[in-house]
């Protein structure tokens, strides 16, 4: 049975990790698009300049976004 001091330790370093998601999570959004998944297609239900037709039917629109700059001035 752990103790009161072990479980506070674990629940320490549960902590940390999240805070470190959490911080990059907010990194990353302040120059990925939210609608930009992992394998860069679209999924914004709305125009964007930033956005191409796919090639086959049923396929998301590709994002031609470059990470580098903001994205939202793209948005219609
Ligand atoms: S096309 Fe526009 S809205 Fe869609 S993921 Fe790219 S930047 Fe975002």
């Amino acid at each position: 049975m752990p103790t009161r001091e072990e479980l506070q330790q674990r629940l320490d370093r549960i902590s940390n990790l999240f805070a470190s998601i959490v911080a990059h999570a907010d990194e990353q959004s302040t120059w990925r698009c939210p609608y930009k998944n992992r394998f860069d297609r679209c999924t914004a239900q709305f125009g964007c300049r930033n956005k191409r037709k796919a090639g086959a039917a049923g396929e998301l629109p590709l994002c031609i976004g470059d990470d580098k700059l903001d994205y939202r001035p793209a948005w219609e």
